[in-house]
């Protein structure tokens, strides 16, 4: 024991005495590095892009060089770079889609013609005309077929609109007839063509279910050079700077359309040098194809690649979603939505079949792919996770890094498996229709007990499961405070405090990503992928975590986005300025404040015997260069204190003396 102490004390010295010369040094902060034991550091220093040190101010100093980058963060949160490891960034940064939107509240679908008629939209590279937004149950209350509405507008130009949850496609009767469906069409698997709802028997509607819907889209996108065009400047001079400004340095791409290109185009933006965070793509697979030659193709695609771009995850949907009835479930749906929608499946349906799902896997996991497992519905789930059960009884357990995202509605005995499985929970708490004052938003789907619970993000935590949060973007924000406020607000299905939910975000994601040697974690030997934010979420309310900004991001020590105001280098020494001037005031006294101010700002000027003399209002209009001047004019001599609260998490005070 004493020998070790020795041989530890001799090390340290060594280690100390060799110090390397960092490339930049931050300092003054409140650190929090994700590591096992939640520690916080005060400092890091950081040589090639890797992390050198964590400590104490006192501490880095050792590593200070003439070359050195010195960064006073002025007490500032620092925190791991997040990962977002269930997002689509290439769909919704493309200029492919349509800007003629849709309102979903809309009740009467004839109303949409006036709508589509003034967006004047030309036809896409495809020749394809595309719209968004409205919702299945505008449709379902049309007194025609709802392609007859389109047809009106776009007589024999196809046109494609996609409903807001991208689950079902509204289509004209060209569009109809350039994919070739006709009444006598089957339904593709994982999908539905509605027919016969509305008029004879054999007429074909105009709404394509999920995959039916996924089948069109795909032709109205199918690849060519202005399309692949289209996404890739979309990811660089949208999408990308979108992720940097939201403090995200890794994601998983949620769905990566392989016949599309999606992979030649990441590619091409790594080959230009022109990734600003670390990149996992999942190639889909398509539901309609035979497994024969789509397993082949898939393991051609594999690429451990490096730390920027990596093919080595499968995206698979097991099922729908519950507001199209399509999610799979155990139990049938209410009775009622099942009339209204008139399908021809009452427990949901399948993209992929459990078996099938064995049979992907089984061949799959063992060339090294992760699966990542769209699942919502309780069927779903259990199948998705007797898909993985099975197939490692037949491979053993080779470390394969699975997870199920979504997890909507979760049988109660699904629960231990996740963990008894090592399957991690991917769940999406950032919009606001998972949070509980929404979820009896489902009763007529599923009734009021299924509704209760779901998401049920502590329930499986507790269960013992590894959790990452991701934001799904563009169906939701692609901020994570937003999603870290979400998981710790939604009781009684919450996580149980900030470290968890920001290791949500960043340590689990980057084990999903297997990367977790390299970053998500401040810790040293792995990458400087860092932000710093402006407040202390592990202070402030949970309710105002969603308002975080973030003042900079670095990948690998480099900067890939620095907020204009926050990211300034005084603002970056203080984290918020508070100036009363001058000290010795006689008719006005003016504060400045660098920080975010909230419309109940406010500043209460005191006498010295604690008396409030005055109250105002300093709402962020008020200010001009983030300064404020006071009429002091009627006060009498002596001294005061003002108080000015920024209306969110500051309250900062300073004297100054009335002389006349
Ligand atoms: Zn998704």
């Amino acid at each position: 024991m004493k020998n070790i102490l020795i041989l530890t004390v001799m090390l340290t010295m060594l280690m100390s005495s060799n110090a390397q010369i960092a490339d930049t040094i931050i300092k003054s902060a409140k650190i929090y590095t994700a590591d096992a034991s939640d520690t916080f550091v005060q400092a890091l220093a950081i040589k090639d892009g890797l992390i050198i040190y964590t400590g104490t101010d006192a501490g880095v100093n050792v590593y200070l060089g003439a070359g050195t980058t010195v960064k006073d963060a002025g007490g500032r949160l620092i925190l791991p770079g997040m990962h977002d490891v269930h997002m689509h960034p290439l769909e919704a940064s493309s200029t492919n889609g349509s800007s003629c939107s849709l309102s979903s509240a809309e009740t009467n679908p004839e109303n949409y013609k006036a709508i589509i008629q003034a967006c004047g939209s030309t036809p896409n590279a495809n020749g394809w005309v595309l719209g968004w937004g409205h919702s299945i149950y505008t449709l379902l209350n049309a007194t025609r077929a709802p392609r007859l509405i389109l047809d009106e507008v776009y007589p024999t130009t196809p046109a494609l609109f996609m409903e807001e949850t991208s689950h079902s496609m509204w289509i004209n009767t060209a569009g109809l007839n350039v994919l070739g469906i006709t009444d006598s069409t089957p339904d593709p698997v994982g999908g539905h063509i509605v027919k016969s709802k509305w008029g004879t028997v054999t007429d074909v509607d105009g709404i394509l279910l999920d995959n039916a819907g996924d089948v069109a889209i795909s032709v109205a996108l199918v690849t060519n050079g202005t399309l692949q065009t289209n996404n890739y400047e979309g990811l660089v001079y949208y999408g990308l700077p979108l992720l940097a400004k939201n403090g995200i340095t890794s994601i998983c791409e949620g769905r990566t359309y392989w016949k599309q290109n999606y992979i030649q185009t990441w590619q091409q933006i790594k080959a230009n040098n022109l990734l600003t965070c670390r990149v996992a793509l999942a190639p889909w697979i398509y539901p309609d194809d035979n497994d024969a030659t789509q397993i082949p193709a898939i393991e051609a695609l594999y690429d451990a690649g490096d730390d920027m771009l990596k093919i080595r995850q499968i995206k698979l949907y097991s099922d729908g979603i519950l507001i199209n009835a399509t999610a799979a479930m155990h139990d049938d749906y209410e009775a009622g939505i099942l009339t209204t929608l008139g399908f021809p499946f009452s427990k949901g349906l399948n993209y992929i079949d459990a078996s099938r799902m064995t049979n992907l896997i089984t061949a799959l996991e063992t060339k090294g792919f992760d699966f990542h497992i769209h699942a919502i519905g309780d069927r779903g789930i259990t199948e998705s996770l007797d898909a993985i059960a099975t197939a490692r009884a037949t491979n053993g357990d080779i470390g394969a890094r699975h997870r199920v995202t979504h997890l909507e509605v979760v049988k109660t005995t699904d629960y231990l498996r996740f963990s008894s499985l090592n399957v991690t929970v991917d769940m999406q708490v950032t919009g606001d229709f998972t949070n509980p004052n929404h979820w009896h938003d489902n009763d007529n789907f599923i009734g009021v007990t299924r509704s209760d619970n779901l998401v049920p993000v502590k329930s499986i935590y507790d269960a013992g499961a590894k959790v990452t949060l991701s934001s799904d973007w563009d169906v939701s924000s692609a901020s994570p405070f937003v999603g870290i406020q979400n998981s710790l607000t939604r009781a009684p299905q919450n996580l149980p405090n900030v470290a968890t939910a920001v290791k949500a975000y960043t340590i689990n994601g980057a084990y999903v990503m297997r990367q977790e040697d390299k970053t998500g974690s401040l810790e040293v030997g792995k990458y400087a992928d860092l932000i710093m934010v402006d407040r202390d979420i592990f202070t402030i309310p949970n309710t105002q975590i969603g308002a975080t900004k973030v003042v900079f991001t670095w990948l690998a020590g480099n900067q890939v986005y620095q907020d204009a105001v926050l990211g300034t280098a005084e603002n970056m020494q203080n984290s918020t300025k508070f100036e009363v001037y001058p000290t010795v005031a006689h008719e006005e006294v003016y504060v400045y404040f660098t920080g975010e101010k909230a419309t109940d700002s406010s500043i209460d000027i005191y006498d010295f015997s604690g008396k409030r003399i005055s109250k105002q209002k300093a709402d962020p209009d008020s200010f001009t260069n983030n300064e404020i001047k006071i009429d002091v004019s009627g006060f009498s001599e002596g001294i005061y204190i003002l108080k000015f609260s920024n209306g969110i998490d500051q309250t900062k005070s300073k004297k100054f003396i009335i002389s006349k």
